[in-house]
């Protein structure tokens, strides 16, 4: 036996994978990779298992399987495809933690498994809780894991409430970069391409999150999150659009003291705090230098421009399957607007117009929130080939 941490990361190929491997690369005394997914580019997971000999791997894409078994056939690295695999390999007894950094819906069912299967869940798929929080809320307690957040956003208020236990939250403070959208007028929003809302001032993230955080559709996720992972009322939950990115979040407590977690914008950071907490270990990253920011500035958030937010917080003081069917319009919406089929205000029309479209149910099953979240697609679908035709 050996006293490294075992991970698991579900979504290694992607931004946030690849940078937990780097966090893992730097600290190999004290974690150990026990599994790696991904779900198309087998190319890198190759390379990521050659690198760090993981137990096992799964590729999600089926016509990969010969490709990745038969590169790993000599490095003794069990290889599996398929999603059966990729829900079931999170249950393997030597992960401790599993880092779910997959893209969107399909963190949902892997992660109800490695809960039930009494793994710490390091949080980086905000999918997960705003389509079905109240069920992984449920879960969690019921399996007496522990949900830490990656999301910077989140690792801030977690990280601000350590030795809080017994006091409570007066409200929260998210903070938002804006995104590469925060300077333009809602009529010249209109006109505005893929390839311009890929293109995020401060992260660098995948194609997916990158036109979220432009549609400020993620900052509406994140206040969900933020609602499942501390306990909080949408009254309680703020955005506060600070475009340096310095300051992850504030929290302010009963008294009015505010405890704010700062730090120059790097994954990394709250990847490593996920994968050492309690502890805190020695990093590398670069620090903060006062004199490249004489300024840090907070402005309010526009959820007239950025209709998504108004949305995304009529959603959660709905909640039932309103979330499910949010984030189900929003990922087809989002990629017909990176295929150049709708403009990016459609992407509000999309979701709002899906979720009129199905009827308002409460006390979700999984089977429930698997059916919503496909009839939500179709909706939606049809919305867009509507459009179109017009
Ligand atoms: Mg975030």
């Amino acid at each position: 036996m050996n006293n490294k941490k075992g991970i698991a990361i579900l979504g290694s190929t992607g931004s946030i994978g690849t940078q937990a491997l780097d966090v893992i690369r730097n600290h190999k005394d004290k974690f150990e990779i026990i599994v790696l997914t991904a779900e198309n580019n087998s190319d890198l997971l190759i390379r990521q298992a050659k690198e760090f000999k993981p137990d096992s791997v799964v590729i999600g894409n089926k016509e990969k399987y010969k490709e990745v078994s038969e590169a790993l056939k000599d490095d003794f690295i069990k290889v599996f495809a398929g999603k059966d695999a990729l829900n079931q390999i999170v249950e393997h007894s030597a992960v401790e933690i599993v880092l779910t950094a997959m893209v969107g819906y399909s963190g949902l069912i892997p992660t109800i498994n490695a809960i039930k299967a009494k793994k710490n869940i390091a949080l980086a798929n905000k999918e997960t809780l705003v389509v079905a929080g109240e069920l992984i809320n449920k879960l969690v307690h019921e399996n007496q894991v522990q949900i830490i957040p990656v999301d910077s956003e989140h690792s801030a208020i977690f990280q601000c409430l350590v030795g809080e236990i017994d006091n409570k939250i007066e409200n929260i403070y998210l903070t938002a970069s804006g995104g590469p959208f925060r300077e333009k007028n809602i009529e010249d929003l209109i006109n505005v391409t893929a390839l311009q809302a890929l293109n995020h001032p401060i992260w660098n993230m995948g194609a997916k999150i990158s036109i979220d955080s432009a549609s400020m559709i993620n900052k509406g996720f994140e206040a969900i999150e933020a609602k499942w992972l501390f306990d909080l009322k949408p009254e309680q939950i703020e955005i506060i659009v600070h475009p340096q990115s310095i300051i992850h979040s504030i929290v302010q407590f009963e008294d009015g003291s505010m405890k704010a977690q700062m730090g120059l914008p790097d994954m990394r950071l709250p990847i490593q705090y996920a994968f050492s907490y309690p502890n805190r270990i020695k990093s590398n990253f670069n620090r903060f230098s006062f004199s490249d920011y004489a300024n840090l500035t907070f402005e309010p958030a526009n959820s007239k421009k950025f209709r998504n937010l108004a949305i995304s917080f009529d959603a959660m003081k709905k909640g039932g399957n309103v979330p499910c069917i949010m984030n189900a319009a929003n990922e087809i919406a989002v990629d017909a607007f990176l295929n150049n089929k709708i403009n990016f205000l459609n992407i509000s029309d999309i979701i709002e117009q899906t979720i009129d479209k199905v009827d308002y149910k409460t006390n979700l099953t999984i089977e429930d929130y698997i059916y919503y979240n496909n009839y939500a697609r179709d909706i939606a679908n049809q919305l867009i080939n509507n459009n179109l035709n017009k």
